[in-house]
């Protein structure tokens, strides 16, 4: 593969106004992406044109503005199509998030095809979202929650993920990119192994989709969610893709109007075709909107080179680190996304958090919704700084000082 461009950081920068403030009276260093990405100006300026000169509700009307919303939200929808290499439209469903689109599939097909006793595979990196939906579905039928193992670097442990795909899982729900150890896990060897034992696979791209090229095809996962507001976007919108045979044999969810065929009160109703039967009520529009620009704003900086760019930044803040005395750092596997979590002996990530956020940097403290790692590490939590297409070099360098200043006020 090419080596890609170097990112114009300057140019991103200035497309980012959140970023041109001083918190607690210095610069402001955002390392906080992984938890929400801030917006460039595209999709600022996209949601606001939409929303003053074109918002009207959509699919609904026959007057101009209603067209031109339903053509604005549905080319969106084609946007997210394309940045995920689904084969149509039809498989991509608006969600509110990576959360809402994992619920989605465990309240339609999973409570359509999981009986007592079957068995849904997840690991033990996932994030809540990917965790709990399937531990309520267990409870309420029955199944078998199992769990593949990392390793001591963060790398899931392939010999226990065979182990468990051995038992026969129905379905196998794993993260592509931990939000807390960085591991990139080798989704297309999990969809392989997982299809060849006779597995559905769902993929949580919450951390890969802003961070990878992402192409479902490719993949050949049946199920892939993310969320607007990590890839730049908005909040409240995320989509999920699934193959359209799964699609269509799924049985709808939250039931009222845009997802109907006919209502009939002596009939009962019938069903409009996917993605259209899992969209119950007035959309987010502009959070489609936005995310669409989003999409495009990324793909027009270059992915690879967002990818990259974050990846180097991670390994240098990751060697600056390492010659901290009592550091440990929490996830170093060989690949590796734009995420550094870390703990410093005898103190609390939360101290370290505030003292850092004095300085005008910040970063995340606390278990980042993902328990079960810190309990199989023994650590209440880390501190986690993550990267995006605008953070510097010299932002690492500032943020490495104002640690080891932290560090020796609490130490
Ligand atoms: N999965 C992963 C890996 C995440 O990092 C997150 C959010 O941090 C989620 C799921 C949940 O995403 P959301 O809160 O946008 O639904």
């Amino acid at each position: 593969m090419d080596h890609p461009q170097p990112l114009d950081t300057a140019a991103i920068r200035a497309q980012f106004p959140v970023l041109d403030q001083q918190v607690h009276g210095k610069p402001l260093i955002y390392f906080d992406s992984a938890a929400s990405a801030q917006k460039p100006l595209a999709v600022i300026d996209a949601q606001s044109d939409y929303l003053k000169h074109s918002h009207a509700n959509v699919h609904r009307g026959v007057h101009a503005l209603s067209q031109r919303a339903t053509d604005a939200f549905e080319q969106a929808r084609r946007q997210v199509q394309s940045f995920l290499n689904a084969s149509e439209p039809e498989e991509i469903v608006w969600t509110q998030g990576t959360t809402d689109g994992i619920n989605l599939v465990a309240q339609t097909w999973g409570r359509q095809n999981l009986q007592a006793g079957d068995r849904v595979l997840i690991s033990r990196m996932e994030h809540h979202a990917n965790i709990v939906p399937w531990q309520m579905l267990a409870t309420e039928r029955g199944l078998h929650l199992d769990v593949a193992e990392f390793l001591p670097d963060g790398s899931l442990d392939w010999d226990s993920f065979q182990n468990e795909l051995n038992r026969g899982p129905k379905l196998v729900a794993m993260t592509y990119v931990s939000n807390t150890l960085g591991t990139v896990n080798d989704a297309a060897r999990i969809i392989q192994a997982a299809h060849a034992a006779g597995a559905v696979v769902l993929l949580d791209g919450a951390q890969a989709a802003p961070h990878k090229r992402v192409d479902v095809q490719a993949l050949g996962c049946d199920f892939f969610v993310f969320s607007g507001h990590k890839t730049y976007g908005p909040t409240g919108i995320g989509a999920l893709y699934g193959k359209r045979a799964l699609l269509d044999s799924m049985p709808p969810w939250r039931g009222g109007g845009e997802m109907i065929a006919e209502v009939s009160l002596e009939q009962g109703t019938t069903f409009a075709a996917a993605p259209f039967k899992f969209e119950a009520g007035t959309p987010h529009i502009s959070g489609a909107i936005g995310l669409g620009a989003a999409l495009e704003w990324m793909e027009a900086t270059g992915i690879e080179a967002i990818a990259a760019h974050e990846e180097a930044l991670a390994e240098r803040t990751m060697e600056l680190l390492r010659e901290i005395p009592g550091m440990r750092l929490i996830g170093t596997a060989p690949s590796k996304a734009g995420v550094v979590s870390f703990v410093v002996d005898g103190i609390h990530p939360y101290d370290l958090g505030s003292l850092l956020d004095a300085q005008g940097i910040a970063v995340r403290t606390g278990q980042h919704c993902t328990q079960p790692i810190m309990d199989a590490l023994g650590i209440p939590g880390t501190v986690r700084a993550s990267f995006a297409a605008y953070n510097t070099f010299e932002e690492v360098e500032t943020f490495h000082r104002a640690l080891k200043r932290a560090i020796t006020m609490l130490s």
